[in-house]
Formats: C-alpha cells, structure tokens, sequence
C-alpha cells in the first residue's frame, strides 16, 4: 500500500521554507545595512566638505577681516595726508576684497569703493583750499603791514595783536577741523569760527571808524581777506563734514561687511553642525538600526533552532525510539502486547496531524505493523486450527473477504501421489465453466515452483486451459523445496490498469497469508501422516489392527443404531510359511502385497480391509446379508486361488482358507465374541483341508471339543507354476 501524503508541508518543504525566509530576513538586513551605510558615507562626505569650506571660509574671513583692519587704519592716514600712494594702497585692498568676497557683500564694497573715490575728491578739495586759506592769511598779513606802514602807533598794536590772535584762533580751529572726526564738534567749531570772524570784524570796524578814510581802507583789505579765509574756512568745513560723513558711511560699510563676512561664517558654522548634527543622528540611528538588526537576526536564529529542533529534530529523535522499539518488537525480544501500549500511542503520535515524511514513513511503518500483525494473528488462528480443511477454508475467507480476491481454486498434492487435486474451489457464476481437473507435472508453477500470471502473457502455462477467456495467477505453497500445493487465482480479462494493480497488491499480501499458512499446513499433514503410519499396515497400505481397536466402538455403535450387521471374514493364506522357506521372506512380503490387493478390490468401499497380523487378514463387511457374505467369501477365495502371485523369478499360486462368522449372534454379544467365532471357523476351514469357506455354527463348537489334534491336509498345499 503506498504511503499516504497528507499534505504538502513535508520536511523538505519545512527546511526549504526556513531556508529561504531566512536568506530573504538576511539579504533585507544586509540590503537596508548596505542602504544605511551608503547613506552615512555620503553625509560624511557632505561633512567633510562643509569642514574643509568653513576651513576655507574662516581663513578666508580672517585675511579679509585684515584687509578691512589695514583699510580702516589707512583711512585716516591717507584723509590726514592725502597721499596718492596710501590711496593706491588702500584700493589695491579693496581690489583684493572684492575678488575674494561673496557677491553681497561684494555689492557693499563697491558702494564703500565709490565713496571712497568721493572721500579722495573731497580731500583733494581740501588741498586745494589749503592755498586758499594761506593765500587768505597771506593776504591779511601783507594789509596789516601795509596799515603799519600807513597809520599811526596807536591803533596799530591793536590791530596787529587783534590778527594775529584771529588767525592764531584760526589756526587752532582749523587744526580742529582738520583733525576731528565728530560732526558735532565741527559743527561746534562753526560757531566758534562764526563767532571769531564776527568778533574780529567788528572790532576791525570799531578801529576803522576811528582811523582816516586812507587808513581805513586797508582795513576794509584786512576786512576782505578776512571775508575771504572765512568762505574758504565755512567751504572746507563744508567739505570736511562731507569727507568725515564719507568716512563714516564707509566704516558703517567696512561694520557691514565685517557683519556679513562674520554672518556668513556663522551661517557656514551652522551649516557645519546642522551637517554634523544630521551625520552624527544618522550615526546613532545606524547604531540602533544594527543593534536593532543583530537582536532580529538572533532572534530569527533562535526561531529557526526551534523550529529544527520542534519539526525535526525532536521528531528523528521519537522516529529513532520508534525505530528501535519496532527492531525489538520485530525481532521477537518484547511481548507483543507491548505493541498496544507506549509503541502504538508513539507511532499514533506521529501519525497524527503530521504531514512530512516522518509522519508519511511512520504511517508506512503503522501499516506494516498492522500487516504483520494480522499475519501474526492469522498465524495464530491457522496454528489453532485442527485440519488442513479448516486452513484452508480460513484462507479462503481471507482471500474473499479481506483481499477481495473472490475466485480462486486451491490444489492440494496427495500423499503418495504424482497429481494434485481441487480441494476447494471458489468460483462465481463467470468462472463456472473452468473444469475441474488435477494438476500434473504439466503445470507450470508447480515445475518451477515460481508464481505464475497471465496477466503479461495469456498462454504463458500451456496447462491452463481457458487461456483465452480467464486470466489466472498460481501461487505455488513451496515448503522445504516441497511443493504441496498451488492456488490458483482466476480473473475476468479486461481489468482496467487501476483494478489489475489491486489485484496484484491483494495478491503479494495473498502470498504473505498463503506464506503464513504453509508451516502449520506442512505441519498438520506430517502428522497426519503419522497418524496414517499409526493406523495402517507399512507392507500392504491396510488397515491395521490398531486401527482397528480404534474405530471399533464407532462401528459396533453405528452397526446397532441402524439395526444393521457386520459379517467378519477371517482370512489366512495356506502353508504360506513355505513360501518364506522356499522363496525367502522378501517374496512372501510380494506375495502379501499382492493379496491386499485383492482383497481391496474385491469388497465394496463401505467395507474394511485389516491385516490381522502375519498372513492373516480380516474382512468386515458391513451392512451386508449373511448369504451375500458367504458368496462373497466363496468370491474372494477363487480369485486367490486363480491368482497368479509374482515373485522375483516365479509365479506361484496361492490358496486361502476363510472362516465367517455374523455380528451380532446375539444382542449382548461383542464384536470381539464374533471375531473370535469367526477364528474358529477358519481353524474348521483348514481343518477341513483348506481352500475352502467355512460359516460358523454352533456345531462346530462340539466339533472342536471331540477334536483334540488338528490334522495337516499335505495334499492340497500351493501349486507351483514354473516360469
Ligand atoms: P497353514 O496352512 O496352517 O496356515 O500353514 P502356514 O505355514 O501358513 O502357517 P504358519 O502359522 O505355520 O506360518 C505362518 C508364517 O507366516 C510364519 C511366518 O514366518 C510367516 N509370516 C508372518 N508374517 C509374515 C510377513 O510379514 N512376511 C513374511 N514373508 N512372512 C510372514
Ligand atoms: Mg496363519
Ligand atoms: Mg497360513
């Protein structure tokens, strides 16, 4: 029977599907690791490069931030001197600047280059006003001394001191004016130059009005150039506020630009550890991610141990235990019944629910076991049946009911002969028409003692007669090389692949069963065989006389319940000791053979043939009349008497004298009363001289009495036949 699959989760299906989950959970670990890894590399690349920029930036800045420094200390040197050469420099830097800068602030220093380039104007300006203040102060001192020249002592000190302390104040404010860088105090110094002007001029009109108009007029030319260093003067503070507002506007720009280079640090700096911030979270989360997968990967390691150990391992284990509990069971160490406890609810176990090979190879293993088992059982039942009849009929059942096989014939070989005959035959209506004949050497599985089918071939057995209409398979019962039988399984043509494949699975397991029967069977016809050997005469194959004490009550009771009669015949062959004399024993043995012989054939089957012991047999004819009796008696004696008994070497003839007597005489008499008249008899049969049939009469009992010697009839003995 083939093994069942319960489904489709079979231990190589299990492991393949650990196998592949578990290469799959690997690759997407390793893929999103990978993934993870990348990732991290660019950002640390990114990083990097924000380093190496901000590096560049900071240096940058830093050389820049000198720039500005060395621009903002120029600033004041070149408004001071106004020299060509400290411009230059200074715009040389800021030519640096620009190149080096980002495009904002770019635009700053190109507004700080324009008013730089006003600041230049402004103080050239100043320069050129320079001569006009010393043409301006030149010219009050020439009309002072020109006055001096002119006017009286009086007025003359006063004027002189009055000029000179103008333009000693002047010279202070505008050494102030010069040199301030606070629109305030320039504002200041306006007011003081107004005031100081103002003051002068008036004080110079107050001595003009006192002086003559021709002295006058030199004051009115002090007045002029007076007037004159004051525009000169009010311009160049003029200027000078616009150059110090210049200057300003330039170091609020030179403050921006400082900002923006200090603001775009900062930003790069924030950019920097916004980078760093990103690298080093995308670190830690790449930490947990690992942590997080080597924790997934022994847990999943962990799983698929359990798994082998639950699906797998654990099952091998119990398979093992199995295994060798079933050697043990098998091999006959453990009792049997040890098959229905702890054995059978382990391979239940795993048998139950389980749909891999383990559970398929412990169903296989539950199906032989309960195959064995049945044969166990079957043997055992043959082993208490009493008679090859009862095997057989027990095997019969099993090949109907249990295997299905319902047409089959089986042949028994019989003892001492050459065919086998039908000893039972189970055929269906189809079938009928198989006849019933007696396997000979001519059959095939008998001669090779091998199963024999047709199924492949129809004429494979010659033997077989309806080849053509019925398929048949012969299974030979070979027993110690000895073949005691065949069953011979019938089948209608035609079966269909399926059916013919059932047929042959019920026929292996027929085998086995026929396989199981064979030692009892072989076992019950040795004994029976030794019965037989018990009961019957080893020279001439009769009856013998134990058999006789056996069966006698049976007789004697069936003989008195039918109300019926036995008539024994007490036979013994005439002067038979001559034969042994003259011929030798083993000729005497051939000539009892062949009296046996006669005997058999002379009575009807329902009668009984016994050697009695020596050359002297007994007939019992049953159910016979005393008159058949006598002419069968007469019968017998004449055939021996015309029989030509064979010899090595001769034929002789034989005679035989038989007594007879009735059973029962009386109602109370016993059979052995009988034999025993019948014996007397016989002794009157020889007495008589012999060859001759003597019935027992009540008379010969007298006779018997008057008789004391038995005389030897020499005349009538054996009559010799030459060769
Ligand atoms: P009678 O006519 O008076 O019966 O003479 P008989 O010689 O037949 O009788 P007897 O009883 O004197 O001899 C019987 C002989 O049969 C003696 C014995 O040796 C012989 N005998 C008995 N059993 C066997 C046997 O199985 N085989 C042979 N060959 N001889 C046997
Ligand atoms: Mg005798
Ligand atoms: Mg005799």
């Amino acid at each position: 029977m083939p093994v069942e699959r319960k489904g489709r989760w079979t231990l190589r299906t299990q492991l393949r599907a650990i196998i592949i989950s578990a290469t799959v959970s690997m690759l997407l670990l390793g893929g999103l690791s990978t993934w993870r890894i990348r990732q991290f590399n660019q950002r640390e690349n990114a990083l990097q490069q924000t380093a190496i920029d901000l590096q560049d930036n900071l240096k940058n800045n830093f050389a820049n931030t000198q720039l500005l420094r060395e621009i903002e200390a120029g600033l004041p040197l070149y408004m001071h001197s106004g020299k060509t050469d400290t411009f230059n420099n200074i715009l040389s830097k800021i030519n640096t600047l620009q190149h080096t800068l980002s495009a904002e602030i770019k635009d700053q220093v190109q507004t700080f280059r324009k008013k730089l380039l006003i600041l230049q104007k402004r103080t050239g300006d100043l320069r050129g006003k320079d001569d006009e203040i010393f043409r301006a102060e030149r010219n009050i001192v020439q009309a002072t001394d020109r006055l001096l020249q002119s006017a009286g002592a009086q007025f003359i000190f006063q004027i002189q001191n009055l000029t000179s302390d103008t333009c000693l104040k002047h010279h202070h404010l505008y050494n102030t004016v010069l040199l301030t860088s606070e629109p305030k105090k320039l504002q200041r110094t306006v007011q003081e130059y107004e005031a100081l002007f103002n003051a002068t001029e008036n004080e110079l009109k107050n001595i003009a009005q006192q002086l003559p108009a021709e002295q006058q007029k030199f004051i009115d030319n002090i007045l002029e150039n007076f007037s004159d260093l004051k525009q000169t003067v009010t311009a160049i503070i003029n200027i000078r506020g616009e150059t110090l507002a210049t200057k300003n506007e330039i170091e609020k720009i030179i403050v921006d630009i400082k900002t923006n280079i200090a603001s775009a640090s900062i930003t790069q700096a924030e950019s920097s550890s916004t980078t760093m911030d990103s690298v080093l979270r995308l670190a830690r989360n790449n930490l947990i991610f690992m942590a997080i997968s080597l924790v997934l990967a022994a847990f999943m390691l962990a799983l698929i141990a359990l798994l082998l150990n639950q699906s797998m391992v654990k099952p091998l284990l119990a398979f093992s235990d199995l295994l060798q509990k079933m050697t043990r069971i098998l091999t006959g160490l453990r009792k049997e019944s040890e098959f229905e406890g702890e054995f059978s609810d382990l391979l239940t176990s795993m048998t139950d629910g389980r749909q891999d090979e383990i559970g398929q190879v412990a169903t296989a293993i539950e199906n032989l076991l309960k195959r064995l088992r049945e044969l166990a059982v079957f043997r055992q039942a043959v082993e208490a049946d009493d008679t090859s009849d009862e095997i057989y009929q027990r095997l019969a059942r099993t090949f109907y009911y249990k295997l299905h096989l319902k047409n089959f014939i089986i042949f028994e070989a019989l003892e001492n002969k050459k065919e086998m005959v039908s000893i039972l035959r189970h055929l269906e209506d189809n079938f009928q028409g198989i006849p019933e004949v007696s396997l000979n050497e001519d059959c095939r599985a008998r001669r090779t003692g091998a199963m024999v089918s047709s199924f492949s071939d129809p004429h494979t057995c010659s033997f077989f007669p309806l080849g053509e209409q019925i398929r048949y398979v012969c299974v030979p019962m070979q027993v110690s090389g000895q073949i005691i039988g065949i069953v011979q399984f019938v089948f209608l043509p035609g079966l269909s692949e399926e059916e013919q494949r059932n047929a042959l699975q019920a026929l292996t397991q027929a085998r086995h069963y026929i396989a199981e029967a064979l030692p009892v069977l072989q076992a019950k016809r040795l004994a029976n065989r030794l019965k037989i050997m018990a009961t019957e005469d080893q020279l001439t194959g009769l009856y013998n006389r134990h058999y006789l004490e056996n069966n006698l009550d049976r007789m004697v009771s069936g003989i008195k319940r039918r109300n019926s009669s036995i008539c024994v015949l007490m036979c013994d062959l005439d002067h038979f000791k001559d034969v042994n004399d003259t011929y030798g024993h083993d000729a005497g043995d051939k000539v009892l053979i062949q009296l046996a012989k006669i005997l058999l054939n002379a009575v009807r089957e329902a009668d009984m043939v016994i050697r009695f012991g020596g050359e002297e047999f007994m007939i019992l004819l049953l159910d016979s009349g005393q008159e058949t009796s006598r002419e069968m008696a007469e019968r017998i004696r004449k055939e021996v008497q015309q029989y030509k008994f064979r010899i090595p070497g001769h034929t002789i003839r034989m005679t035989m004298s038989i007594g007879i007597a009735n059973f029962p005489e009386a109602p109370d008499q016993g059979i052995w009363e009988a034999f025993k008249l019948a014996d007397i008899a016989l002794y009157h049969a020889k007495e008589e001289g012999r060859n001759r049939v003597v019935q027992f009469d009540h008379a010969l009992l007298h006779r018997s009495k008057k008789e004391t010697s038995v005389p030897e009839d020499s005349t009538n003995t054996q009559a010799k036949d030459g060769d």
